[in-house]
């Protein structure tokens, strides 16, 4: 097609976009346009137009700790600038308090309950390693891109199953990776001591010195490799600024200021996660790839401030509890021209929803290899953000359970925590972000209400946890919750 074809074609793929969200909110508007379309071989607008799509994950990053999110202490530009171009939402949820569930649901569209995926990777001596991975029959994010001509990589983490052929990520939908099967990694690794894989393969050679740099060089590099002949699907799975700290020097001096010694290396870690994200837009702006990029970024779960001096302020909680400060996490879209630009989203969306949004951004069904419609739990965002679904909200209702260590449902602005150590704890979001005031004796009709809601999602479940977390992490559930959080950014 010549210039003025793929410019007629992008034209006419936004009418198309934007009628159907007029449609999915149950709004009578004909779809004229797509008639129009019908000129136009569907393969060559869909290879036109068709954006790239860029999923940046960050790992036990704290709530408050961008400063487009409110910290004080750590500055963050290359992040705060996705943000100013694009949706910052303020109510955006993981669907769990750690690391793998959360990865999860992330990479399935699906609570990651459903399929008895409830801990993170244990390896108990009477279960077969085999098991303990993401179930075989489920469909990825990459399964379902790659199946629409999409090139997929992973750079970073996977913490999805590392004991069989089928558990790596090139089994599940990646045509590239590079990075850790498992939950972390030094980042200052030699080749002597690493446990880095380039596709199949453990990797010999350091390119790279430190972690963050060298996981960038490979996105960079992917992202590069395609000549803009099939759009792109890059999930950048930074372990950064999961533990163990370790920053570069250079980056510590910038926060020579901060005495505490965790909460000075994590800032730093946050530092080169920011910059590195920074690089690879440059990089993408020099290839005029950025603006058909839709850009998301988010943490897997909240900080854990205990272990590595992150900030979830102002929620209270941390990674491992269900409080808002476990499951709450920034999140933000940039996709110019088709997603407003310097909004803030203020209802509860959810990992879950990345998925369907991938594939209708990709205007591409949601169905497994088969042709299957899969059975997902997210919705596309798109139509929301953009002010075509003011009368309803994408999720009503959220839940979250971590078998024996609790359950939490949010419905509305009510939130109910169920766990094994203490009362039920009702909160009311819009008025107690910080689920300081436990109002379940206060509103006895709504706790019992929710605990009923809760109970009923559970039995949708075709199973139960598949394996658990080793015994002594049940010890600590009643500190986590017990702990005095920073409530408030200080500078
Ligand atoms: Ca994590």
């Amino acid at each position: 097609m010549d210039t003025l074809c793929l410019r007629v074609a992008w034209l006419q793929e936004i009418t198309v976009r934007t009628e159907l969200r007029k449609r999915f909110c149950n709004l009578v508007v004909p779809l004229v346009s797509i008639v129009a379309i019908s000129a136009i071989a569907i393969e060559d607008l869909h290879s036109a137009v068709r954006p790239n799509i860029l999923l940046i994950l960050a790992d036990d990053m704290g709530y408050g700790d961008l400063s487009c999110y409110g910290s004080l202490q750590i500055d963050t530009p290359h992040i705060d600038a996705l943000a100013a171009e694009g949706v910052r939402c303020t109510q955006a949820y993981v669907t769990a308090c750690v690391c793998a569930p959360s990865r999860a649901g992330l990479i399935t569209g699906r609570y990651p309950n459903r399929f008895g995926f409830e801990h993170n990777l244990a390896y108990p001596k009477y279960i077969n390693r085999e098991w303990i991975a993401l179930e075989q029959n489920e469909t990825t994010i990459a399964d379902c891109l790659k199946n629409v001509n999409y090139r997929t990589g992973i750079f970073g983490k996977w913490h999805l199953g590392e004991s069989a052929d089928w558990h790596l990520p090139n089994e599940r939908g990646f045509d590239c990776f590079f990075g850790m099967l498992n939950g972390h990694h030094s980042y200052f690794p030699t080749p002597q001591k690493n446990h880095l894989w380039r596709q199949r393969k453990p990797v010999e050679e350091v390119r790279t010195p430190y972690l963050t740099d060298w996981i960038t060089d490979e996105a960079i590099e992917f992202v590069n490799a395609n000549n803009n002949d099939h759009p792109w699907f890059l999930y950048l799975s930074y372990n950064t600024p999961h533990n163990p700290l370790e920053a570069k020097p250079q980056d510590i001096a910038l926060y020579s200021h901060i005495k505490d010694r965790k909460r000075r290396v994590y800032s730093a870690m946050q530092h080169a996660l920011d910059e590195n994200i920074g690089r690879l837009v440059n990089s993408l702006k020099e290839r005029s790839q950025f603006d058909n990029t839709l850009v998301v970024f988010l943490s897997d779960n909240g900080g854990p401030c205990m272990a590595n001096g992150s900030v979830n302020a102002p929620l209270r909680g941390q990674k491992g509890t269900l409080l808002e400060g476990g499951i709450r996490v920034p999140m933000i879209f940039r996709w110019p021209q088709h997603l407003p630009a310097g909004i803030e989203y203020h209802h509860p969306v959810s990992s879950l929803d990345l998925f369907p949004t991938f594939m209708a951004a990709a205007n591409s069904d949601t169905v497994n290899h088969s042709g299957q419609t899969l059975e997902l739990d997210g919705v596309d965002l798109q139509p929301f953000f953009s002010g075509h679904c003011k009368d309803s909200l994408p999720h009503k209702t959220l839940c979250w359970r971590w078998t024996p260590r609790g359950a939490a449902i949010r419905d509305g602005d009510w939130k109910l925590l169920r766990l094994p150590h203490m009362p039920p704890q009702l909160f009311d979001l819009s008025t107690d972000v910080s689920e300081l005031r436990n109002l379940a004796a206060e509103y006895p009709d709504v706790t019992v209400a929710l605990m009923a809601k809760l109970n009923n999602w559970e039995l949708e479940f075709e199973s139960q946890p598949r394996w658990m977390s080793a015994p002594h992490y049940n010890r600590y559930s009643r500190e986590v919750y017990d702990e005095h959080y920073q409530l408030e950014q200080l500078e």
